[in-house]
């Protein structure tokens, strides 16, 4: 069993602190993601629990095993970098055997060890071909082959389809997956694509300047973000600033322009709040528990298996997404809409100074 325990990881560049005090708990056998926009710290936690780079202060452990200093060879933690760093004057099947020959490994055990590595990824036939024969999915391919080869307990991936065009990004995504399912390795994954992200993880670590904002399944952190930073970064949503006017035990009321909502789980101390509302959870007729907006219809947006609706209730835009083209058919733009939200749909959130 190797779960992988990061507590309290600090780590300054510079005088600039990359991370801040970073704890998790990442489960054996689980793909888990570390998500978030450039700069929040994803590869140097990577790096650090490769072995890569040491922290300042903090305890990193694989199992019960501490392996905060220990040098990367001996964690069995490997690392596949976004390029690839595949080595151009080697064939696959030397790139591939490389991380065996330097642990002396016999002769006869590399060849059935790489072999077994190729047919995984599905690159069989291709031992005695050199890099630059290769398709970018190829070359990620042999990459991962040679990470999988020396079977680490960890296999740790950075930004690894970011170099792929769309398509075959998808293809390789469901192709990770499998692996992993397969091998039954833990993953740590590095990612900026929530999409990507969503897809792919048991859990993800949401991540923002050198901090993890919420740590859940895709689920979770889609449907109930704890914070706006993560409402926000999780797709294309409605953040809505507005002031509670009244509380009652763990029900407020709030106000934002001259629309009054009432009935709304928070139990956040801050009165200044954002009303986080998924496009798709907005409905156009009413429902047992909804609240309603009274405004006009800005613009209507096709995208084939959805439209978006963009009303405008006094200066806020609130986009609503709908399946079927039914429910709207009466919309025109710069005519009377009414949109309507269940309440268990409106997350309130503290504001946060992004
Ligand atoms: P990206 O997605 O752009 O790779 P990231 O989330 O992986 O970003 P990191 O590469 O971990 O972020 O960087 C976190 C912070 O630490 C950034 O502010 C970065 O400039 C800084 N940093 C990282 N490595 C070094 C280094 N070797 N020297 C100085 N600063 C560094």
């Amino acid at each position: 069993m190797v779960d992988v325990k990061l507590e309290n990881i600090v780590k300054t560049f510079d005088g600039t602190t990359a991370l801040k005090g970073i704890s998790l708990h990442i489960k054996h056998k689980e793909l888990f993601t570390l998500l978030g926009p450039s700069g929040c710290g994803k590869s140097t936690t990577l790096r650090i629990i490769a072995g890569l780079d040491y922290p300042d202060s903090g305890h990193i452990y694989f199992g019960d095993e501490e392996v905060t200093y220990l040098p990367s060879y001996q964690r069995g933690a490997v690392l596949v970098f976004q390029n690839y760093a595949l080595w151009p004057h080697m064939t696959v099947f030397d790139n591939v055997a490389y991380g065996l020959k330097i642990r002396k490994v016999p002769k006869e055990e590399i060849k059935r060890k790489v072999e077994w590595a190729l047919e995984l990824v599905k690159l069989k036939g291709f031992e005695n071909r050199y890099p630059t024969q290769l398709s970018g999915g190829q070359q990620q391919r042999v990459a991962i082959a040679r990470a999988l080869v020396v079977e680490p307990k960890v296999l740790l991936l950075d930004e690894p389809l970011s170099n792929l065009d769309a398509k075959l990004r998808l293809e390789m995504r469901s192709e990770i997956r499998r692996i992993q399912r397969e091998l039954g390795i833990t993953v740590i994954y590095v990612t900026h694509d929530q999409e990507e992200a969503m897809a792919i993880s048991d859990r993800i670590a949401v991540m923002n300047v050198g901090t993890v904002e919420q740590v859940g399944t895709p689920r979770d952190i889609y449907e109930r973000p704890r914070t706006e930073f993560v409402a926000s970064f999780m797709g294309k949503t409605n953040v809505i600033p507005a002031k509670v006017v009244e509380r009652n035990g763990d029900k407020v009321t709030v106000e934002f322009e001259s629309f009054r909502l009432d009935g709304l789980h928070y139990t956040e101390k801050s009165d200044n709040v954002v009303l986080v509302i998924r496009p798709e959870r907005i409905k156009f007729r009413p429902g047992e528990n909804t609240v309603s907006l009274e405004g006009t219809v800005d613009l209507i947006e096709y995208y084939g298996f959805f439209t978006e609706v963009v009303g405008l209730f006094g200066e806020t835009r609130i986009i609503a997404r709908a399946i079927s083209d039914k429910e709207i058919a009466n919309l025109r733009p710069t005519q009377p809409v009414t949109f309507y939200i269940d309440r268990d749909d409106i997350i309130v959130l503290p504001k946060q100074n992004l």
